[in-house]
């Protein structure tokens, strides 16, 4: 495992051993794929939107422990957000990760735990495990 902090290594392990919301949907109005090659995690995230609003989401697949716990928080942290929130909230947890990204990112709103994967930045080839669910969902969102 990474040397994150214990705290933090935590709440991944839990989320890796206990995902949240992985299921399939069968009323899912979005849906697309990621798949991390470096790793061999592969994700399907499904969405549910109603108006504006994000009501449902879910994912299935399989991968590394970092992987299964981002999509696992994501899943928590996006459900009954609106599609702007949950576009910055997309953007903020990618500038957490990725050093390019604007600095005077936003910080992650509302739900703290996504703040244990920040440690993944340290780890240049694992960054790919914690983004891949948010580029699924933001693909799924977009209908690509
Ligand atoms: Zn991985």
């Amino acid at each position: 495992m990474l040397n994150l902090t214990d705290l933090y290594q935590e709440i991944i392990l839990d989320h890796g051993k206990a995902p949240r919301n992985k299921r399939t949907m069968e009323t899912a109005t979005h849906w697309a794929e990621g798949y991390n090659p470096l790793c061999g995690d592969q994700i399907k995230v499904y969405l549910q939107v109603e108006g504006e609003t994000v009501k449902d989401v879910s994912f299935s697949g399989n991968g590394c422990a970092i992987s299964q716990a981002s999509a696992s928080m994501m899943t928590e942290a996006l459900v009954g957000k609106t599609i702007d929130e949950a576009n910055s909230t997309f953007q903020s947890f990618h500038a957490m990760l990725v050093p390019s990204d604007k600095p005077d990112q936003a910080k992650l709103q509302g739900y703290d735990e996504l703040q244990a994967l920040e440690g993944v930045k340290n780890y240049p080839n694992r960054i790919k495990c914690a983004t891949l669910a948010w580029h699924a969902f933001k693909s799924a969102l977009e209908g690509k």
